[in-house]
């Protein structure tokens, strides 16, 4: 694989970035993933403008222009010949001797990488169980703090699920790498209210637009596991998975543990959209 450092385009083997670099040492970094489509990019200005908005609040500029990271994207996507997958990429606020206190206008590292995957194939539906939500307060930036996520996912792994759903005080925030949703009975779309408890998903708001476009009534709140066990259906949403069903919850299956219908639609018009819109 031919990856991207500061600059160049190496192959993955002879990419290095310093034991200094922040990043590495005090998680002082933010990232961002694209969805890669027909060897396109899905919903690069929504993904940018979040990243600037992350390294805003962590007090960070961008090390490039936009024009110059979708090209970046783009050639990395052709380096790799990528028709379907992931595009990550990873600023840090830069490398200096260790101390808490950080510098203004650091030389900033820039990764990125491709990882190729199927993603328009059939969804089977997962399996979540709940987990404490113990990660920091600012989930709303998107920084590579994820380490209580990373625990959180191996758990679920581990007792033989698929994810785990987070939980503060009483509801769900997030699943450990996506927005969490359910379907009611009488057939609302419940999902969180934004917040600095949960990342704004850049799929959330393309499915809760295609949502309300399709008179689907859309609720933005919090709410339980109890009531996501008592749901007609679940599903979440993150940029690589699309519209993703959900078919049990701690032991729980909805929709007789087979994907639910409201979840597949949004995932076909998603798809849909993406081709028209992705650059
Ligand atoms: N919440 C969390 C905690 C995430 O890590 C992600 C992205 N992987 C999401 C939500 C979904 O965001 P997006 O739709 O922008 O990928």
């Amino acid at each position: 694989r031919i990856v991207y450092v500061n600059g160049a385009y190496v192959p993955e083997e002879e990419a290095t970035v310093s034991i200094f670099d922040r990043g590495f040492l005090f998680a002082d970094a933010v990232y961002e993933v694209c969805a890669i489509l027909d060897g396109k990019i899905c919903e690069f200005e929504g993904h940018v403008e979040r990243l600037i908005r992350s390294l805003g609040e962590l007090d960070m500029g961008m090390p490039v222009s936009k024009e110059e990271l979708l090209e970046i994207h783009r050639e990395l996507i052709k380096r790799n010949n990528v028709e379907q997958g992931a595009i990550y990429l990873q600023i840090t606020r830069g490398t200096a001797d260790r101390d808490f206190v950080y510098k203004k206008d650091m030389k900033q590292t820039l990764v990125m990488f491709t990882q190729a995957k199927g993603l328009t194939e059939e969804k089977a539906g997962i399996r979540v169980v709940s987990a404490p939500d113990i990660r920091w307060g600012r989930r709303d930036i998107k920084t590579v703090q994820l380490l209580a996520s990373s625990m959180c996912k191996t758990m679920a792994k581990a007792a033989g699920k698929d994810d785990a759903w987070l939980v503060q005080d009483g509801f769900v925030t997030e699943g450990s790498s996506s927005n969490a949703y359910i379907v009611t009975k009488d057939g609302k779309i419940v999902t969180r209210n934004l917040s600095t408890s949960i990342l704004h998903g850049i799929t959330r708001k393309a499915i809760l637009r295609l949502a309300a476009e399709l008179d689907m009534e859309i609720e933005e709140r919090p709410f339980t596991i109890a009531e996501a066990q008592d749901a007609a259906e679940a599903f979440f949403t993150a940029a690589t998975a699309f519209v993703y069903p959900v078919i049990e919850i701690d032991g729980v299956e909805l929709n007789g543990g087979k994907p639910g219908p409201v979840a597949k639609r949004l995932n076909e018009v998603y798809i849909e959209e993406s081709r028209k819109s992705y650059i």
